[in-house]
């Protein structure tokens, strides 16, 4: 039900037989489980429709919105965000609380969620809760471990403890940001390639990598740290406690300027501007070229905040590429920005965790996921 849930929602506009030939089902058995969708009230059936080209289509399935939703929580800077995401891809509520002393993210969370959310949209209506952070997320310790968020120990001196319990009717998602990201690429701007790195600019560094269409390390962000690469030894001191990553060299919060600043100023001619985005240029250029010898991606995307900084920079960076690397491995590697908006990391987190963990069998199975 969800691959053809999932067949009908990006295609706008389906019918059974064509559902039938994609996701290798027989036509029964796509019959069967559309009718199931369509009582669930996920699709609709519009009829058959005409048009003048091709005369008369067979029926159409869509989705439909306005029926179930996830509530993607991010926490960001003092701030947690609240936002409901309708399962066909756009957000239909936002807000945001901002930490006071005394409070935590999670009270400021819950406070989201049962204050205001839950006042406005039925509880049955809600699939799950994702909490979106700009951290590692270690499953195997039970712990979150941030260079550019300060997170706390929780009331109970951890904070995961304290998550498991925080919305106990809910099946709940911890998931880190940049994975969300790279989830959304994937899915909305439908990429092709088995393998490819998304890297995502902001506060922080980091990239999520597909392998064989699979994400590496699940979306906890803890199996790669690629804004922690070395690409000066002599570099400063970074939060992580390595010298001269590429975090430390030219993440936003290193710059004390915007990506958006930069790449407007540079664009503008701004000599230092220039200056700047070409050695950002190269330390990227450099880290780019050992990640393509230890996993040679087919496309390297650079998403978040990255295409802000114009296409000077991209074109620095695939310059610079030019005198890195292992030649026949880097040659292979195509790298663009992301065509995707700035927010897409909340479609993606509703998205993975729709794909991943609800279940139509048990949808409000209460469950605590991790990545
Ligand atoms: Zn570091």
């Amino acid at each position: 039900m969800k691959s053809l849930y999932s067949s009908i929602a990006i295609e706008d506009g389906i019918s059974r037989t064509k559902l039938a030939r994609q996701t290798h089902l027989s036509k029964t058995t796509v019959s069967t489980l559309v009718d199931e969708l369509i009582d669930l009230n996920f699709i609709s059936d519009e009829g058959v429709s005409y048009s003048d080209n091709v005369g008369r289509k067979p029926n159409c399935l869509k989705s439909r919105s306005g029926q179930y939703y996830v509530i993607v929580l991010r926490w960001i800077e003092h701030t947690a965000e609240a936002h409901v995401v309708d399962i066909t891809g756009f957000t239909a509520y936002s807000t945001k609380l901002h930490l006071k002393q005394g409070e935590s993210y999670i009270s400021l969370s819950q406070s989201c969620v049962y204050n205001d959310i839950l006042k406005q949209f039925p509880s049955r209506h809600i699939l799950g809760i994702c909490i979106v952070v700009s951290a590692m997320i270690d499953a195997a310790h039970n712990e979150i471990y941030s260079t550019t968020l300060s997170l706390g120990a929780g009331r109970s001196g951890n904070l995961i403890h304290d998550l498991y319990t925080a919305f106990p009717n809910y099946p709940v998602a911890l998931l880190e940001d940049t994975a969300c990201y790279a989830y959304a690429e994937k899915i909305y701007a439908r990429i092709r390639q088995d393998n490819f790195a998304f890297i995502n600019f902001g506060r922080g560094i980091g990239a999520t990598i597909f392998i064989d269409g699979k994400m590496l390390g699940k979306a906890s962000g803890s199996v790669t740290q690629f804004g922690h690469y070395t690409v000066d030894p002599h570099g400063p001191l970074c939060a992580c406690g390595n010298h001269g990553c590429l975090e430390s060299m030219f993440s936003e919060s290193q710059l004390k300027i915007s990506f958006e600043e930069l790449g407007a100023a540079a664009q503008h001619g701004d000599s230092a501007a220039i200056h700047t985005l070409q050695r950002m240029a190269k330390y990227l250029a450099l880290a780019l070229s050992n990640l393509i010898c230890i996993v040679n991606p087919e496309l390297i995307i650079l998403g978040g905040k990255g295409q802000y900084l114009g296409d000077l920079f991209l074109e620095e960076v695939k310059c610079s590429l030019k005198d890195v690397g292992f030649r026949r491995m880097v040659d292979c590697s195509d790298i663009r920005y992301s065509t995707l908006r700035s927010d897409a990391c909340l479609n993606g987190a509703m998205k993975y965790f729709f794909d991943t963990y609800y279940s139509f069998l048990e949808p409000h199975l209460p469950a605590f996921y991790i990545g």
